[in-house]
């Protein structure tokens, strides 16, 4: 890819070298008693329905909420004085900038009001408002904060463990997680999520793959418009993508999760269903080509 020298997303939230709070987000001893208190009185109902019903709309698990509320809000971080990120890193640390720049050039022409999400990048272990996170989950996306979570390092991991080399394979690591902050926009994610519980699991397994689906397939309206408009792909980038889409998918990225975190499925597409909805999306550019649920065939 063509990336460097570009204009690079303000929306970078750089959280390398601090770790996450301690204890996984875990409610602190010393609170118990206190919070006991609040939560027999009246105030403390309301909270607790609240906290009850933004968990269900959110997907969230309510302790990790609670415990992120006693925490602080997330906010309780500690520096490693020791942290020193490599050249390689800080090279990725750009890219992640760029293309995430470039999606925001693509996404405010297609999409009105288009708000952009954040990127959050961070080493080890963060917070998130859909709970605490490490490394091993691989990127996700939180809608309850519309933000994007990245540990550089995962991109090392898919050159050298999950063979899927290549800056556009990254890219389209990226562009996927901004394709779920897109169906949060358009309330998608939701409708999806509201469904959980009120049908049988395996229907909503199916649920799933077709948002994972349709999030490769925002991926792939992106490279098509920005091909178009940036101009950064180079010859070899497009077969970089689809092997990533064949090499990763999110059951991959998720399968050494520590808890719940994150909020979609670990359910997916087969390989073929994950390439071809990229390729849909590239090949038209055309937002109204990518429902993928109510497509006869995925
Ligand atoms: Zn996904």
């Amino acid at each position: 890819m063509k990336w460097q020298g570009r204009r690079k997303s303000q929306n970078v939230e750089d959280r390398r070298g601090q770790s996450g709070p301690g204890g996984g987000g875990g409610i602190n001893p010393f609170l118990i008693g206190p919070l006991l208190k609040i939560l027999f009185s009246k105030t403390g109902l309301i909270i607790v329905g609240v906290v009850i019903v933004f968990s269900v709309v959110t997907g969230t698990n309510p302790l990790n909420f609670l415990g992120g509320l006693m925490n602080g809000g997330g906010q309780g971080f500690t520096t490693e004085t020791n942290y020193a990120p490599s050249a390689e890193e800080n090279e990725l640390a750009e890219f992640s900038a760029t293309i995430l720049g470039d999606t925001e050039i693509i996404w405010n022409q297609l999409l009105q009001d288009y708000r952009e999400p954040t990127l959050v990048l961070f080493t080890g272990s963060v917070s998130s408002a859909c709970g605490n996170a490490s490394a091993a989950t691989g990127p996700f996306y939180c809608p309850g904060d519309e933000k994007l979570y990245i540990d550089l390092s995962f991109f090392e991991d898919m050159e050298r463990k999950l063979n899927a080399p290549g800056d556009f394979a990254q890219a389209y690591v990226i562009a996927h997680e901004v394709g779920h902050h897109i169906q949060k926009l358009m309330g998608i994610t939701d409708e999806v999520h509201n469904l959980r519980g009120q049908v049988s699991e395996k229907e909503y397994n199916q649920y799933s793959v077709k948002l994972e689906l349709q999030a490769d397939f925002l991926a792939g309206v992106w490279a098509h418009h920005s091909q178009r408009i940036s101009g950064m792909m180079e010859s070899g980038d497009l077969e970089e993508a689809l092997n990533a889409a064949n090499a990763i998918g999110d059951d991959r990225l998720q399968k050494q999760a520590s808890g719940r975190v994150v909020p979609d499925s670990f359910t997916h597409g087969t390989s073929a269903q994950r390439m071809r909805w990229f390729k849909k999306g590239f090949e038209t550019g055309d937002l109204r080509q990518g429902d993928t649920f109510s497509a006869s065939e995925l």
